[in-house]
């Protein structure tokens, strides 16, 4: 929680003082979200907000919190922030057609921002090499992302669990939308 400057701003009048209003900046935390798409192939887009876009990546079989399963993540174009909210079908005939389910949600926190010299988020997307903490419903804990190569048009990156209280090697997919419960057919009949 960021501090209160209820009381610096109290005890001045900004139209005489040229001292800083402290504008806090919402310390809103960077998103994420996974949503279960069953398009021409049903797949997962998993996510994160990345200079105020939602950089994506495409997973086949989806995230997995066993650090032992390598899931391929395949970036495709930046969405925007508001995608994070859209469950739904796109109608036939348009691009992506077919329903969405937000799958899991959350906050999510930079690793490398740590580091010395801290890595912002924009720099690891660029290195190909980016490490978040999640905090979701669903995906818990830290996951790496590594760029393994360009494929085309699209990079090919690889999803994995880091071993963490978080890892799960028993772990079984629950596909319930993580914010009305439903399954992808009932959102589909919606
Ligand atoms: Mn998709």
């Amino acid at each position: 929680m960021p501090r209160s400057l209820k009381k610096y701003k109290e005890k001045r009048d900004f139209s005489k003082t040229t001292e800083p209003k402290g504008k806090t900046k919402k310390t809103k935390k960077n998103i994420f979200v996974v949503q279960l798409h069953d398009a021409t192939r049903l797949h997962f887009d998993f996510r994160l907000e990345i200079s105020g876009v939602l950089v994506s990546w495409a997973i086949p079989k989806g995230p997995s919190p066993n650090p032992e399963d390598k899931r391929l993540a395949v970036r495709t174009e930046d969405h925007p922030l508001e995608y994070a909210s859209f469950e739904g079908t796109i109608p036939p005939g348009n691009y992506g057609a077919g329903t969405v389910m937000i799958w899991d949600h959350g906050t999510y926190e930079n690793i490398q921002e740590k580091k010395d010299p801290p890595i912002k988020m924009s720099e690891a997307l660029e290195k190909g090499h980016i490490e978040v903490s999640l905090n979701g419903k669903k995906l818990r804990g830290n996951y790496s992302l590594i760029k393994i190569r360009p494929r085309g048009k699209q990079e090919s990156w690889l999803l994995v669990k880091m071993n963490d209280s978080e890892a799960n090697k028993d772990y079984k997919s629950i596909d319930k939308s993580a914010i009305s419960g439903k399954t992808i057919k009932q959102i589909a009949n919606d």
